[in-house]
């Protein structure tokens, strides 16, 4: 069998004030009222405000390069800006998809009039993305995708239905995979992505609730909805090649294992307060603080090989399988120890709202981004290359 290794990384120098930086801005946010911190916000925390404030300061689109409006940092900065807001429980729905893939894919696969048109804006926090991957039978299996692009004068029509798309109802744009030739023999070729306008013409957003009432995801019909050939993203066919390569930056970022920090913190600060917590409590916080640092150390690895220029998809994988069920035993111990009753409507900075939101966001963390028995496949056939 095949090992995995996750090598030590180090935070550039520059990092430290970086850091400090960030925590007193969110610092002064929290002090002023200007949001309240939450549990899973990158899903639930739409603040078009907030983003636009963190695009002024240079924080959105860090590693974009500067002629299209980025700051031109390295990974590793923007990981330390990211590992901040979402400690904090800062509220970063509304940019996160076009900061972390979209971007990214616009420089790879983009042409000219795309990176100049979306870049700047991506990084000034103006411009914010869905995803539209998922249909109603086309989940883990990706390449079955029945949404349809058919060849017209100037461009394409797309017909089909996107479903758990995030964010769709707030965002102006997002990513369509549609296939664009017949499916043939190799179920991978003649799949493209398009960029397509949420407000165009026969696009239909439907919000769908989640088990706390509020909707964050979406189906999405898209009724012969005219795209232009300039916003087809990269080759038309090559579909499938680059959503594999986005699904990299969907999958690695410390999102994966911080969507409870704050519920961590908040069952510390808990348990400090109290006389006598008891030995158990202290034994189950201990045990996720040590696993929080050692996943902390391999995403921070995955972090540094993706800026190297390597493809760590082993490593990813499993840093979203371990880092989402963290998430969820959290939750587990926070119920087990805290003898607090959740409680969604409760003060928001409680533990117990803190603690009624996370378990009702939980059972979502080992779905998004690919499920956990998806991520298990792909290390287990990494493990095994070459094996019979
Ligand atoms: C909160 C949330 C937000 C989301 N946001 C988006 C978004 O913005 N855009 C988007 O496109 N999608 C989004 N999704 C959809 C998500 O990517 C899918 O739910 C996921 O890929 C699984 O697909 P599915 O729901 O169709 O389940 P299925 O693929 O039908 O899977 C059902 C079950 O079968 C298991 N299974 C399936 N195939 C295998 C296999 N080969 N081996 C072992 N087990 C298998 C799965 O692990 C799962 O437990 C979101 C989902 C959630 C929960």
């Amino acid at each position: 069998m095949r090992d995995v290794r996750f090598p030590l990384a180090a935070l550039p120098p520059e990092a430290t004030s970086l850091r400090g930086e960030v925590r007193a801005f969110l610092q002064d946010e929290v002090a002023a009222g200007r949001w309240v911190p939450g549990v899973d916000t990158w899903l639930s925390g739409w603040d078009a405000a907030f983003s636009r404030r963190l695009g002024e300061r240079g924080w959105l689109g860090m590693t974009i390069p500067t002629e299209y409006g980025g700051q031109g940092r390295s990974a590793l900065e923007r990981y330390v800006v990211v590992e901040e807001l979402l400690a904090a429980g800062a509220p970063v729905a509304a940019h996160w998809i076009a900061d972390r893939q979209t971007g990214p894919s616009l420089l790879k696969h983009g042409s000219e009039e795309q990176r100049q048109f979306f870049l700047p804006r991506i990084a000034r926090g103006e411009c914010y993305f869905a995803i539209g991957m998922s249909e109603p039978d086309s989940g883990s299996d990706l390449a079955s995708v029945r949404t349809r692009a058919d060849r017209v004068e100037g461009g394409w029509r797309l017909t089909g239905t996107k479903v758990w798309t995030s964010g769709a109802h707030e965002a102006q744009w997002f990513f369509v995979l549609a296939r664009s030739e017949p499916l043939g023999e190799d179920r991978h070729a003649g799949l493209s992505q398009f960029v397509v306008d949420l407000h165009a013409a026969g696009v239909t957003v439907r919000p769908i609730q989640l088990l706390t009432g509020a909707a964050h995801f979406n189906e999405v019909v898209l009724d012969g909805v005219f795209v232009p050939d300039e916003r087809v993203l990269g080759a038309v066919g090559a579909g499938w090649r680059q959503v594999t390569a986005e699904l990299a930056f969907e999958r690695s970022g410390p999102e994966r294992f911080l969507s409870t920090y704050l519920l961590l913190a908040s069952l510390v600060g808990h348990l400090a307060r109290q006389a006598d917590a008891g030995a158990v409590a202290a034994a189950q916080v201990g045990a996720l603080v040590a696993r929080l640092m050692t996943l902390r150390e391999m995403s921070l690895s995955v972090a540094a090989a993706l800026a190297a220029g390597q493809a760590p998809a082993t490593q990813a994988a499993l840093v979203k399988d371990v880092g989402t069920r963290f998430e969820q035993e959290i939750i587990e111990a926070a119920h087990l120890v805290a003898a607090v009753e959740p409680d969604p409507d409760a003060a928001p900075d409680s533990l117990a709202r803190r603690l009624a939101h996370a378990t009702l966001h939980s059972p979502g963390f080992t779905l998004r981004g690919g499920t956990n028995e998806i991520l298990r496949g792909i290390v287990a056939r990494a493990l095994s290359a070459g094996e019979r």
